[in-house]
């Protein structure tokens, strides 16, 4: 059962990190409009994600802890922390990784020591974004694990799903994409098993 922790609009804010936590940390981030709180919202099984209803989370990082296992969750250790980073916007990422992002999102990025995987949330539905292909090579550039996933796959037929995930892939210079829906379920077993190979 996930346990939302805090939202953070400050460095300061954050949660102690892997070595006080024990736990690795995996950050979603896309475009606003990906589908990113649907997506975490199927992950988590919950509500919790929907930063649209929530004032104040969405341009926040929002922690959430999962544990494994039954037993008084308050007392366990986390054996994961999802962090929801605010959707970029529409236009182009620049320099800094983002003019719009909020200053402690690129500290985050560049610094927190528990990050073990950074998901990189691109819709299927669209031609490949500058912006998403910014991040990535951001990521790329700053040695960041991190995986490419394709949001909204049950909109499009099989055929032009495969040429969609064949463009983002040229485009963006990646080998490998997943592919999910939040509203069929379709990829996310899959996802699951690579966020918790984090935790191996
Ligand atoms: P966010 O801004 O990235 O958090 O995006 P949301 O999760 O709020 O989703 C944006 C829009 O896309 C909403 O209208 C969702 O209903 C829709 N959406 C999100 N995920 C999916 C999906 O897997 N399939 C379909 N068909 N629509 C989706």
């Amino acid at each position: 059962t996930p346990v939302f922790l805090l939202s953070a609009t400050d460095v300061a804010h954050f949660p102690p990190d892997a070595r006080t936590y024990g736990a690795p940390e995996i950050a979603f981030l896309g475009r606003s409009n990906v589908g990113k709180s649907s997506l975490i919202n199927s992950l988590l099984g919950s509500k919790q994600a929907h930063t649209s209803s929530t004032p104040g989370r969405t341009r926040a990082i929002n922690f959430f802890a999962l544990h494994e296992g039954a037993g008084d969750k308050m007392k366990q250790k986390p054996s994961l922390i999802f962090a929801d980073l605010p959707g970029y916007g529409y236009a182009k990422i620049s320099k800094s990784i983002s003019s719009e992002w909020p200053k402690f999102i690129e500290p985050y990025l560049a610094d927190r020591d528990a990050l073990a995987l950074c998901i990189c949330l691109v819709d299927t539905n669209i031609p490949p974004q500058p912006s998403d292909s910014q991040l990535i090579d951001y990521f790329k550039q700053t040695q960041r694990p991190y995986l490419v996933v394709g949001t909204k796959s049950d909109r499009l037929s099989n055929n032009a799903l495969a040429k969609s995930v064949a463009a983002l892939k040229r485009e963006h210079g990646v080998d490998e994409i997943l592919t999910v829906s939040a509203k069929t379920d379709a990829g996310t077993k899959a996802l699951w098993q690579r966020l918790m190979s984090v935790t191996e």
